[in-house]
């Protein structure tokens, strides 16, 4: 049997893998359109990749996934990120659980797993051909393909496998086979927000907020809130860009939002930190020292300012009524985003084939037999933190036929 991947990113090169180690007599293929292949891989998680996700309980990790949680669910009772980390360890690259869970290589380099994959595939015997940009697909009335290089060439394969990611001409390829695309949009940004004197505090950040938009449908996101010399943003920021892509896109990047900036802390012990700040500092200042450990004093200076309460100066001053205008603004802080911007670190489509067109067992094609489907090229993404190269090995490792 021949098989043919279409495009050398971290999904084909799994499928390829894994259908060679399976099928040690077939040839498999990788056609990769551009010269460097695994180019996102060797550029993710800041030049670090963040692999995978220390999740290893299927129902729990398919929560991660803004779009295909549901379709993931099955594939990750087969290949999870368990085995995501069996596999890399077990052909030298040692990797490692940071606190929140995000997984690494060792060495921070991640160079390691895209060597990895390309020793991988060379001991294979994998063939690999880049620079090689493909004109049209077709499948025969036999169930064959054949794939038309703009060289001219014709290749003819028994099974073709789509990982061609975010890209445009992979859901060309894809719809022209008979597929639905759900029309690509961003994911994973950060947010603009329009206050020079917020931008000052850039490089501050918040552990526990929770960041609620005035859009969409499930609509708050929790974790740690990052300033910038832009607006917001940190895995809060970044998770609800995720959860409300569509939302977002529709209203042109422009919502309200509210932060609540003690997210671990319920309502009467907000309360009772200002009540003792009251009797502990009556005599200071109440704008220069934050009363909260988890806000520095200039954001708490930058907040009492920006709500423009009448407060007095000193704490001791302070009524029950100034701890409810607190308390609520502390809760319920209102903003206005007006755009978005990229988070360097990792960035997603969303948007690809339709989701119940593939057989989420095989990965096969619902609609044109012997086709499958792989990683970002489907219409499924997940948040920050390992989720979306998890996507991209698991659905590799199950078109590759051993799992
Ligand atoms: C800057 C950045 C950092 C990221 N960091 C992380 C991270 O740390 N952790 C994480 O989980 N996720 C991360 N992601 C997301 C992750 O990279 C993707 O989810 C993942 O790469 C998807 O894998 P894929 O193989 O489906 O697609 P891709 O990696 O995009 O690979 C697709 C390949 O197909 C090729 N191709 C496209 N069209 C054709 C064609 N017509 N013919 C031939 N070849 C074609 C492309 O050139 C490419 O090589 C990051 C993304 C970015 C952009």
């Amino acid at each position: 049997m021949t098989v043919i991947v279409v495009g050398g990113g971290a999904a084909g090169f799994f499928a390829a893998i894994h259908h060679q180690t399976a099928h040690p007599g077939d040839t498999v293929i990788i056609i990769e359109k551009s010269a460097n292949l695994l180019s996102k891989v060797k550029i993710s998680g800041g030049g670090r990749c963040n692999v995978t996700h220390a999740c290893f309980t299927p129902n729990e990790l398919c929560t991660f996934y803004p779009r295909g949680g549901k379709a993931l669910l099955g594939p990750f009772h087969r290949f999870q990120p368990r085995d995501t980390m069996a596999w890399f360890e077990s052909r030298g690259v040692p990797l490692k659980i940071e606190a929140d869970n995000r997984v690494f290589p060792v060495s921070n380099n991640a160079d390691d797993i895209a060597n990895c994959l390309l020793n991988e595939a060379k001991t294979l015997g994998i063939r690999i051909w880049t620079q090689c940009p493909i004109q049209r697909i077709q499948q025969s009335k036999a169930g064959h393909f054949e794939v038309l290089l703009t060289t001219g060439a014709t290749h003819a394969c028994d099974k073709l496998v789509l990982a061609t990611g975010s890209n445009r001409q992979g859901h060309a390829f894809a719809a022209a086979l008979g597929h639905a695309i759900v029309p690509p949009i961003p994911s994973l940004f950060t947010f603009k927000i329009a206050d020079t004197a917020l931008h000052r505090l850039s490089g501050l950040s918040v552990q526990h907020v929770a960041v609620r938009l005035g859009i969409g449908k499930k609509n708050q996101s929790t974790g740690p809130l990052l300033i910038t010399h832009w607006g917001f943003s940190g895995p809060a920021i970044i998770k609800a860009s995720a959860w409300q892509a569509q939302a977002l896109h529709d209203c042109g990047y422009c919502c309200p939002m509210t932060i609540h900036w003690l997210a671990n802390m319920p309502c009467p012990a907000i309360e009772a930190t200002l009540k003792t700040a009251i009797s502990d500092r009556q005599h200071q200042t109440m704008r220069s020292h934050s009363p909260f450990s988890d806000l520095p004093n200039r954001l708490w200076a930058y907040l009492l300012a920006r709500w423009g309460l009448a407060l007095p100066e000193r704490w001791g001053q302070l009524t029950q009524k100034h701890i409810h205008q607190l308390s609520h603004h502390l809760t319920n802080d209102s903003y206005q985003v007006t755009g978005k911007s990229p988070f360097k670190d990792e960035f997603v489509t969303c948007g690809g084939v339709a989701l119940d067109e593939v057989h989420f067992t095989t990965m096969e094609s619902r609609i044109c037999p012997n086709l499958y489907m792989v990683g970002e090229v489907l219409n499924m993404d997940g948040v920050t933190g390992g989720f979306n190269f998890q996507a991209a090995w698991t659905t590799g490792a199950l078109a590759g036929g051993n799992y």
